[in-house]
């Protein structure tokens, strides 16, 4: 039975306008993820090999020491406490470094491994006697180059002969100039000109091509023409490697567009989020003050690790922030006005344990995995911009990957028809029960 209808007050509290908080562009997302270091997903699921080449048979390897990597080189992989290829390595690697060179085109999901696995191929190519440019890798953004070179310097280490520039708007170089690194990565605009307009460096000598985030890439106009017509500038024996976490249509036309002559295309599944290890409840409230209420008997009646509440609105986190903290709660808040680094840094401080819990709103927690979150509430329900159940976005808060594996809660709290339906809409969805409970009545939960 649903609750009754509320009128009044509360409907302006639950009211899910978005304020002034705007939604991470894909670049920034990316670069959130890289800042707050995600560690390596570890993928259960199979790399599909969707076009393969007849003359270099694809096999796998389980060690870095199989590679016949320089010893410089391997030294650096393992101070960079890699122990064993990750999946997406496994296959990539042994053809990525094969020859003659092969292109390749890869899709996973981000933090599987594929910075790392072409930064290992650039530095394993790369003949630091020789003072110019020979391998080439293109970002969507400054930032995102920026960290493309922070795995480049961690990796080379041991290289100390090793010579990197960035090639970025506002980067000023003398006419004429002819330059002398071996590695050069930069976004696709600044390239283009230093290669075609000004010729700092001479494409046909480039021993590979990268393109990174080739999803993220063509979302800026302009990228995909520049990106092109860099490469119909390289040589024939250019190795041409091109990456994506996503694979939809348009990035596949890009891709196959920007890497000629049957690369082969490797994908890895993604690990679906499930519901299965989840016990979900649901919490019938009149008004915000009710629901921080039911939270705070929640907080005092069971022992929760680390959770996460989600808000409609930075309002509300902001509201929540303060009561939670008045009723003695250790309290970390993350909301859209806060800047990519300033987000990073609130996420790695709940990662290490200095909060426990974290207030956030719809749009900043989007494609962030905390893994020792066992406890979700949803002090609001997620909708669509167009007011709709948000089905999607209520499994990334709560689902989990056969990764974690362990044992989550989530509650869902509710005010109102328009709420009780969601839930009753998410519930269908997913087929999977979400129980009532009482907020006299805690103890049900354990
Ligand atoms: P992607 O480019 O797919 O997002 P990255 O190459 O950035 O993935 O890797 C994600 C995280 O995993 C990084 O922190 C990276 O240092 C780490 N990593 C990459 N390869 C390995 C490996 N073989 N073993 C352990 N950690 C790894």
């Amino acid at each position: 039975s649903a609750p009754p209808v509320q009128h009044g007050a509360q409907a302006g509290d639950s009211s899910q306008t978005e304020e002034d908080e705007t939604e991470l562009g894909k670049e920034d997302e990316s670069l959130l993820r890289k800042l707050i270091h995600s560690k390596l997903i570890a993928s259960k699921s199979d790399l599909d090999i969707l076009q393969k080449d007849p003359n270099s048979p694809l096999f796998s390897v389980k060690s870095f020491e199989a590679l016949n990597l320089k010893p410089e080189l391997l030294k650096g992989v393992y101070a960079m406490g890699f122990n064993a290829p990750s999946k997406i390595q496994e296959t990539a690697l042994p053809t990525l470094l094969a020859d003659p060179p092969v292109n390749m085109i890869a899709q996973s999901q981000s933090g599987t491994g594929k910075t790392a696995a072409f930064v290992l191929t650039m530095l394993s190519r790369v003949d630091t006697s020789q003072s110019y440019p020979q391998c080439l890798c293109l970002a969507p953004t400054f930032e995102l180059a920026l960290q493309i070179g922070e795995v480049v310097k961690s990796m080379s280490k041991y290289m100390s002969e090793l010579r990197v520039l960035f090639a970025v708007r506002g980067e000023k170089i003398e006419r004429g100039h002819k330059l002398d690194q071996h590695i050069i990565i930069g976004t696709p605009g600044t390239l283009m000109d230093w290669a075609l307009k000004f010729k700092f460096f001479d494409l046909k000598r480039i021993k590979v091509f990268v393109l990174d985030e080739a999803d993220v890439m063509i979302a800026t106009q302009g990228h995909q023409d520049q990106s092109i017509r860099i490469q119909r500038g390289l040589g024939k024996d250019c190795q041409m490697l091109l990456f994506s976490a996503t694979y939809v249509e348009d990035v596949m036309k890009f891709a196959q567009a920007v890497i000629p002559n049957k690369p082969i295309v490797i994908k890895l599944r993604r690990e679906e989020e499930s519901l299965e290890n989840i016990k979900q409840y649901y919490i019938e409230c009149s008004s915000k003050e009710e629901k921080f209420q039911a939270i705070a008997n929640i907080y005092g009646a069971i022992s929760i690790g680390q959770s996460m509440i989600f808000c409609a609105t930075k309002k509300t986190a902001h509201w929540l922030t303060e009561k939670m903290s008045e009723d003695g709660h250790v309290v970390g808040l993350l909301t859209g006005d806060l800047m990519i680094e300033q987000r990073a840094a609130i996420i790695k401080r709940f990662r290490e344990g200095k909060e426990k819990v974290l207030i956030t709103t719809n749009v900043t927690a989007r494609g962030i995995d905390i893994e020792q979150v066992t406890v979700v509430v949803n002090f609001d329900l997620p909708l669509t911009h167009d007011m709709k159940p948000d089905c999607e976005t209520y499994i990334h808060r709560i689902g989990r990957t056969g990764r974690f594996g362990k044992n989550g809660l989530a509650i869902n709290l509710i005010d109102g028809n328009r709420s009780y339906n969601t839930m009753r809409a998410i519930e269908k969805h997913f087929g999977r029960t979400i129980e009532k409970l009482d907020a006299d009545d805690i103890d049900a939960i354990e």
